[in-house]
């Protein structure tokens, strides 16, 4: 037989191509900014996770120049073996001071987080529980795992609980949700959550990628719904409100231990450079000591969200900085998504397979760092595609 061995690349490709479905990365020239240069085009970024406006901020940046020049460009190694700084220590006692618990770990990326302890925490003999809506990096890390799954409808505490009462046959349970739901922005009930496991002894994981830095002052979902050091593992991510890179577990000393001895992605893969940690803790500072970053945030979602709806965009269950403009069918959505960009608006459309394929939609986040006039301009510009569009 004469096997074509690499031919599929180029097919599979020209289909995504055919149906719309491929990736066109756009290029940001310079820093992440309230206002950037997108593909040679100055805009108001509508769609990057730097909630606070940090990424860029001169506290960062500092801490970031500084521990270059004091430790260098990488750490040399993994962290079990020659890669464990004590930049990488320090930032691990922040996080867990920030997040009211006994310990934390860093990880290299919140992906990391996700798909290297999930697996380690339930195995054959267990259930875990996912919420249907939970982020990919969740799927994948419960994809790795032998327990049993079940996939309980979106925030649905009756199901959760109906799943849990047949349960004495397993050795350990796990609930896992997102905190806050990256497409629509709505938030899972953490203190429902909470007491169904204490109720049967399960353990509880939130994926709070979206609410540090955000809800609860920006100490994220446990202080939201006053659940702190309730929860059994607090997740997290370093790239998004915080304006750096890195995942972050918070919760028991034992926890910590089990997985700087259990989780493979923690284990074997290169800690993060020096320049990055301190970054992460410059970032924590930030949002303990300039809780403006964070009014700002809310003020300008506030202020956008309910325009959006008096204009007569569908914003679904959005409770956050997400705002989704739901436009129906993909190519409203990408139309949408042009016109904007023309107008100097970069806001991004989501579209199947990201969500169904009647609830495409642009998926606005907030910047902290934008101004009432910016908010205004963007609106003008929604106000104005939507029309055209026929989707208000
Ligand atoms: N969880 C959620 C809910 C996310 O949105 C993301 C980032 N897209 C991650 C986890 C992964 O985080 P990181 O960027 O640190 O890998």
């Amino acid at each position: 037989m004469q096997r074509d061995a690499t031919g599929f690349l180029k097919t599979e490709y020209m289909d995504l191509v055919n149906k719309n479905f491929d990736w066109r990365l756009r290029v940001l020239q310079g820093p992440s900014t309230p206002h950037c240069k997108v593909d040679g085009k100055d805009v108001i970024m509508l769609c990057s996770n730097n909630y606070l406006n940090l990424s860029n901020h001169p506290k960062l940046v500092e801490a970031s120049m500084k521990a270059l020049k004091t430790h260098g460009a990488g750490s040399g190694s993994v962290r079990p073996i020659a890669g464990n700084m004590d930049l990488h220590i320090e930032l691990e006692k922040k996080i867990a001071k920030f997040k009211r618990t006994e310990a934390a770990l860093y990880y290299q990326t919140g992906f990391a987080a996700n798909a290297g302890l999930i697996p380690q925490l339930v195995g054959e003999g267990d259930l875990l529980l996912t919420d249907e809506l939970n982020h990919g990096s969740i799927i994948d890390g419960v994809r790795l795992t032998k327990a049993e799954r079940a996939i309980y409808p979106h925030c649905n505490m009756e199901k959760l609980d109906e799943a849990l009462k047949n349960a004495d046959k397993y050795r350990r349970i796990l609930i896992i949700s997102d905190g806050v739901f990256s497409m629509d922005g709505d938030t899972a009930p953490m203190d429902q959550i909470v007491k169904i496991a204490e109720k049967y002894g399960a353990m509880t994981w939130v994926d709070d990628a979206h609410g540090e830095g955000v809800l609860g002052g920006g100490r994220g979902i446990g202080k939201h719904f006053n659940v702190e050091g309730k929860i059994t593992v607090e997740m997290g991510t370093f790239s998004k409100a915080f304006g750096v890179v890195g995942g972050l577990v918070a919760g028991s000393n034992d926890l910590r231990n089990f997985a700087i001895n259990k989780s493979r992605t923690w284990l074997l893969s290169g800690s993060a450079p020096p320049a990055t940690a301190a970054a992460c803790m410059a970032a924590l500072d930030v949002v303990e000591h300039e809780p403006e970053h964070n009014k700002n945030l809310w003020d300008n979602t506030n202020y956008f969200k309910k325009a959006l709806k008096q204009m007569g965009f569908d914003v679904g269950n959005s409770t956050t900085p997400i705002t989704p403009a739901m436009c129906g069918e993909s190519a409203k959505a990408q139309a949408l998504s042009v016109g904007l960009f023309e107008d100097g608006i970069f806001a991004f459309p989501i579209v199947f397979p990201m969500v169904a394929r009647d609830k495409s939609r642009i998926r606005t986040m907030m910047n902290a760092g934008l101004t009432k006039e910016d908010c205004d301009k963007a609106l003008a510009a929604f106000e104005k595609h939507g029309k055209k569009l026929k989707i208000i």
